[in-house]
């Protein structure tokens, strides 16, 4: 088959005009994905009962004297990425750690394709590993679902919906509750479990707000979030190409000389020229974005392997090879080559380890404590008794579970006086406290001798260690010399 034929058979649909999901007159298709089963299924269940107990467990996770392995509080700006705090001046980190993986997303699909998306996006392990099941178990595989869909409003109908969303609604309610946790740590939660709804309304309704997004997501939403709204499936058509390795039909086996058609008993289907695909359509009803894969690689494709397995269990049952659906490039698939490394795939490689190096560095080189020492704004000198004063402003973050005490000393001119206002030669810090205040800086006006002079002021611990230097101006009087 020519290539050129090939396509036609791949596109005999106009399939790119309209998607899966949706009438011709724009209303919502309804899918009921047929429940799969088989090898890859198999896998992804048990990748996803990893994954969903690491989201459970990692809030209780307490490391680094009981920092939460992970914390987002975006409230109060406290952040926890592997029990080590970062704070707003740690932005940069994080800026960068997200470059990083993004980089490795991008890498990622580059060679793999979608397929986080099929075996880590929490999107899908919630839809088809949580919610889907349930909805097997309660309303039945397709054919069930559809005569249930059709169904009036009768008894067994108002029973099994009910018994569905209640059990829906209850695992959204989990999964904001979970999500909580990341935000205002597992300890903050349980008070507020422990205090009830009554005593913190706010957040209990936010909470509740968060339920129905959940709940209308998993129980109607559904596949419309990845073809809909995911940024990440629209970058599909930039970064995969004919060598990413995806979920795609093998169209030259299947397709044959003549194209596929349905099988016949005792048909030789290699002499007539008929591809192995045997037309059953099973790939298709199994597919929870409602494409069909024989049509290409296409947006809506989100990895599930739910085809594959639909598609081995068909073609064992004719005893054809596996495979027919499988992981493979196009190139692999139209040209019988193996997987290489390309030139782009090396450039982002060499992209993310640069950036890997230059976050492992910095993490490396980030202070337990932070310090920032700025003159006062719109403040002038006072001259008294033959010694010129400045005003400046501190804030001193300790970063660590541990208590520090620290003092400024001046470096240059080093017989300058520093003193903080309000307290005494030194200040505590407590456990991750942040302190602001104000430091008078003195020196001998003889030693004066220009309206802005340079000076460095440095912050050390209790243990003598210079923890940061810092350049500022010191405003003095103008001096006139005749
Ligand atoms: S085409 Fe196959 S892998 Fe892609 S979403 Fe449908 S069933 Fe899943
Ligand atoms: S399941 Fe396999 S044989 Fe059946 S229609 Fe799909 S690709 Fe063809």
């Amino acid at each position: 088959m020519t290539e050129q034929e090939s396509s036609s058979v791949l596109q005999p649909k106009g399939f790119r005009d309209s998607i899966g999901t949706m009438e011709q007159s724009g209303s919502r298709k309804w899918i009921f994905p047929k429940k799969p089963k088989g090898k890859f299924t198999n896998y992804r269940t048990y990748v996803s009962w990893v994954l969903l107990a690491i989201l459970f467990v990692v809030p209780f996770v307490k490391v680094n004297n009981g920092n939460p392995l992970f914390l987002f509080n975006v409230l109060n700006r406290e952040f926890f990425i592997f029990g080590f705090p970062f704070y707003l001046q740690d932005f940069y980190l994080i800026a960068i750690g997200m470059v990083t993986s993004i980089v490795f997303i991008v890498l990622f699909t580059v060679v793999f394709g979608r397929i986080f998306c099929g075996w880590i996006c929490p999107q899908t392990i919630f839809l088809e590993m949580v919610f889907r099941k349930i909805e097997y178990l309660i309303d039945g595989d397709r054919n069930k679902q559809i005569r249930l869909s059709k169904q009036k409003w009768d008894a067994e109908k108002i029973k099994k919906r009910t018994l569905k969303w209640t059990i829906f609604f209850i695992i959204s309610f989990v999964i904001s509750n979970m999500f909580l946790a990341y935000i205002i740590g597992i300890d903050a939660l349980e008070r507020l479990i422990v205090s009830g709804p009554i005593k913190h309304y706010d957040t209990f309704i936010a909470l509740l707000i968060f339920t129905v997004l959940f709940f209308f997501v998993f129980a109607w939403f559904r596949e419309q979030a990845c073809t809909l709204v995911c940024p990440y499936g629209r970058l599909q058509g930039v970064l995969i190409d004919q060598k990413t390795i995806n979920v795609a039909y093998d169209f030259v086996r299947g397709e044959g000389e003549n194209g596929r058609s349905k099988w016949r008993n005792g048909e030789d289907r290699e002499s007539l020229g008929k591809g192995d695909c045997i037309d059953c359509n099973q790939c298709v009803v199994v597919c929870p974005t409602g494409i069909d894969i024989r049509d290409g690689s296409q947006l809506e494709c989100v990895n599930c392997t739910a085809c594959i397995d639909a598609c081995d269990e068909v073609m064992e049952k004719v005893g054809l090879p596996k495979g027919l659906i499988r992981y493979a490039s196009e190139d692999e698939i139209k040209k019988k080559e193996k997987f290489k490394f390309t030139g782009r795939m090396y450039a982002y490689t060499a992209v993310l380890l640069l950036l890997m190096g230059l976050l492992i560095s910095l993490l490396f080189m980030r202070s337990d404590v932070d310090a920032k020492i700025l003159r006062q704004p719109g403040s002038n000198y006072i001259e008294q008794d033959g010694v010129i004063s400045n005003q400046y402003q501190y804030t001193l973050i300790n970063k660590t579970n541990k208590p520090t005490v620290l003092h400024f000393r001046m470096v240059k001119p080093s017989d300058a006086q520093v003193k903080i206002i309000g307290s005494e030669d030194k200040i505590t810090l407590k456990p991750r406290e942040t302190k602001q205040g104000t430091l008078v800086i003195s020196i001998v006006s003889d030693e004066v001798n220009q309206t802005k002079e340079k000076i460095e002021i440095a912050v050390f611990d209790e243990n003598e260690k210079m923890i940061d230097t810092f350049d500022s101006t010191f405003a003095g009087p103008l001096r006139l010399s005749f």
